[in-house]
């Protein structure tokens, strides 16, 4: 090992063992899922040149990273990353989801040798925050952190990653089979009957017409949802999301273009001096308008998992999470201000600090 990498080792240990420290306070955080997830984008390939390192792998074993893991373009949900030979174990604050992502690709041969792609880069530091925001891309999604310790290491994919059994990219399982029309249409159906359909139309409206599944055209042009204006009436594809959050988003998103073709000024001024979304790689990149339906997805996603908010410790940690939201689709904060003067959230405990600034206690 060089000094460098000795020294670095032991930032990861002390930073270690602060984030087992921090982490000991456990809390609920949004559960999330969405759109697009073409996992071969983030290959980086590399051909593995010297095995010198080999081995030097161990020591970042179960090194932990703090921070807000987005898959699908769901909104962030808060935990830690640590790296096992396996791969890289994300567990969600709330303890409530577990999963591992791969570190590395599968094990390829060319002419030249074997070589592996790496599975975790650096996508871009986000200055803009009170502490830098580094977001890598994933299997999958973007974790965004502001103490990327080790993650900064495996971007750079050291010689030993090579090494490493990580498992690799696997198809995840689709809420319905691609042609179980019965039980998409059963799903679909279950969703815009239940309670959470309910919260969203006292928002956004309610469309005309019973959703539908999209048509063979929709799905050719990669769609999830699509929401017809003219028809006022929307469609949804389970056959190709991974997950219920993924489908709730989904539905989120399209009811917000209801909205969106309704009330155009009031939207208009809303959006006034908002930024962006900065990763070419989000859905709502460089249009406008799918920019504000995931940015009201993410707003109403944020008010329905802080309607359980107790305390003003509490709400100070929200707070901070709605950072994340706006990090990732800048624009979720107005819109999470602006529905929290809605009658649907006429009691929620963050109303008061969200539309006054001012936490009620
Ligand atoms: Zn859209």
């Amino acid at each position: 090992m060089t000094v460098r990498a000795a020294v670095r080792l032991t930032s990861f240990v002390a930073l270690a063992a602060a984030l087992a420290a921090a982490a000991g306070g456990e809390r609920r955080a949004p559960r999330a899922y969405a759109p697009e997830a073409a996992s071969d984008d983030t290959l980086r390939a590399r051909l593995v040149a010297a095995r010198a390192e080999e081995g030097a792998g161990a020591h970042f074993l179960g090194t932990m990273v703090l921070g807000y893991l987005s898959e699908h373009g769901l909104p962030p949900v808060e935990g830690s990353l640590a790296l096992s030979d396996t791969g890289l174990v994300f567990r969600s604050a709330d303890g409530r989801d577990q999963r591992v992502l791969p570190v590395v690709g599968p094990l390829r041969r060319s002419a030249q040798g074997a070589w592996r792609a790496s599975a975790v880069s650096l996508a871009y530091v986000d200055e803009t925050t009170r502490h830098p925001a580094y977001l890598f891309r994933l299997d999958g999604g973007v974790f965004e952190t502001d103490a990327p310790g080790a993650l900064l290491d495996l971007a750079a994919h050291p010689a030993w990653l090579d090494s490493l059994t990580s498992r690799e990219w696997s198809a995840e399982r689709t809420l319905v089979g691609v042609s179980d029309t019965a039980a998409a249409r059963s799903l679909v159906t279950t969703l815009m009957a239940g309670a959470y359909a309910d919260s969203l139309y006292t928002i956004f409206g309610r469309p005309a017409y019973a959703a539908g599944l999209v048509g063979a055209r929709g799905r050719a042009a990669g769609r999830l949802g699509e929401y017809v204006s003219s028809r006022d009436s929307l469609a949804l594809d389970p056959a190709r999301m991974t997950s219920v959050a993924q489908l709730r988003h989904t539905l989120a998103h399209e009811l917000a273009h209801r909205w969106q073709a309704r009330a155009g000024a009031q939207l208009a001024m809303l959006w006034q001096g908002i930024a962006p979304i900065r990763d070419p790689k989000r859905y709502g990149y460089g249009n406008a308008a799918e920019h504000q339906a995931e940015a009201a997805a993410f707003a109403v996603h944020f008010l329905l998992s802080t309607t359980g908010t107790a305390s003003a410790a509490d709400a100070a940690v929200e707070a901070a999470t709605l950072d994340h939201y706006e990090l990732l689709v800048p624009g979720t904060r107005t819109m999470a201000r602006y529905f929290a003067m809605q009658p649907l959230f006429a009691r929620h405990p963050l109303r008061s600090w969200l539309t006054t600034g001012r936490v009620a206690s």
